[in-house]
């Protein structure tokens, strides 16, 4: 997909675009950038910026850390760091930018997942700018995403992204390593990512960044095979930025393989273990099996079974008893029995809490067409 068509963009910044020179964060590289995200932003476009560098914008301060930092010292510079990386992409907007740190395990855990959609999704809303890196300061080393390529994929996987940009200081895939072989040409588009293609991907060179053209690699076929085009491209060209706007492809594009994404529904239809029940009335069930809609408590007539935030529930219409959908709800059984029934503005003061608007998100949702139950 294309800058005219996407809605919402992850954008993913490497280490050597906010620290050109290895101790410190630098506006030569990151005005560019934070001049693109505005501009998407004046589009109607919605942003979420994955941001490496706190080790590298940290690295001053640590002392004698030298080319190979031990884990206390890369954690101790992204502790010092990411406070200077988040500085220095403040001082380009006029609008609040938001920090949101996670670790692998946050990542993994269904409910803080949701948390973290849920949160992005607010910000997005109301037009904060979410600034997305590892929690690298705790998180240890068995317990990392390891690098940030791989966390934008997350990020837009869980986003919902259309696309996902990936600038680095690499112009894109090449046929072999540009560095050795001179006459190594750029591959401008990738329709499928197979053994071939990684064959052509080489290790990282540079000690402040985790990455390499694998872990990109890795990223693009997270990304695309859960539909989300990818584009590799170099984030200190801003020319690269200005193509992309006007509607051309920049870098190496990665296309979204819909096949995939097909089999993520069905995995959610066919794998996915429903631990319960939600039976709604006969709006509902118009609204979303015709308009597309997400699960409103409103509609929730009552449910049965015991089942966590992040867990599957059946969707029965109450009338004809007929299996509508299944789907990964937003709260727990208890909380939905509490909130069926009432509009969403009264969960805070019901629940104590309140977590989403709706029981189950259009997207976390798989209609099961015409199977009674
Ligand atoms: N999270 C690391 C940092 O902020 C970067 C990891 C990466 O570049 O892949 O420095």
């Amino acid at each position: 997909m294309l800058y005219q068509d996407c809605r919402k963009i992850v954008l993913k910044i490497g280490s050597a675009l906010i620290a050109p020179s290895g101790d410190g964060c630098s506006a030569q590289y990151t005005l560019p950038i934070a001049r693109f995200i505005h501009q998407c932003q004046m589009d109607g476009k919605l942003v979420i910026l994955v941001s490496s560098g706190s080790v590298a914008a940290g690295r001053k301060y640590i002392k004698q850390a030298g080319n190979n930092p031990s884990l206390a010292q890369k954690q101790a510079m992204a502790a010092v760091g990411q406070n200077a990386m988040m500085s220095n992409w403040k001082r380009f907007f006029d609008k609040p930018c938001a920090q949101i740190l996670v670790t692998h395990a946050d990542l993994q855990n269904r409910e803080s997942y949701l948390n973290i959609r849920n949160t992005i999704n607010e910000l997005l809303d109301n037009n904060i700018l979410p600034i997305v890196n590892e929690n690298d300061s705790v998180a240890t080393e068995e317990l990392k995403v390891g690098d940030n390529d791989r966390l934008a994929a997350m990020i837009a996987i869980l986003s919902q992204a259309d696309v996902l940009m990936i600038g680095s200081d690499v112009d894109g895939l090449y046929t072999a390593d540009p560095n050795i072989h001179p006459e190594a040409t750029k591959i401008v588009q990738v329709d499928r990512i197979n053994d071939d293609i990684f064959a052509k991907a080489g290790g990282t060179t540079n000690h402040l960044a985790t990455g390499g053209m694998k872990t990109k690699l890795e990223a693009a076929i997270k990304a695309t095979t859960n539909g989300i085009d990818t584009f590799l491209f170099k984030g200190s060209k801003s020319q690269n930025f200005e193509k992309f706007v006007a509607g051309k492809s920049i870098g190496t594009r990665f296309i979204a393989n819909s096949e995939q994404l097909t089999a993520r529904k069905h995995w959610v239809k066919h794998t996915l273990t429903s631990k319960g029940e939600i039976k709604i009335d006969l709006g509902a069930v118009n609204a979303i099996e015709s308009n597309g809609a997400s699960l409103l408590s409103v509609g929730i007539r009552s449910i049965s079974g015991r089942f966590d935030k992040g867990e599957a529930a059946d969707i029965i219409c109450d009338e004809t008893n007929r299996l509508i959908a299944r789907g990964i709800c937003q709260y727990n059984h208890t909380a939905i029995e509490q909130i069926k029934g009432i509009p969403s503005e009264q969960f805070e003061s019901i629940l104590g809490y309140f977590d989403s608007d709706v029981v189950i998100e259009r997207d976390d949702l798989v209609l099961m067409s015409d199977q009674s139950k």
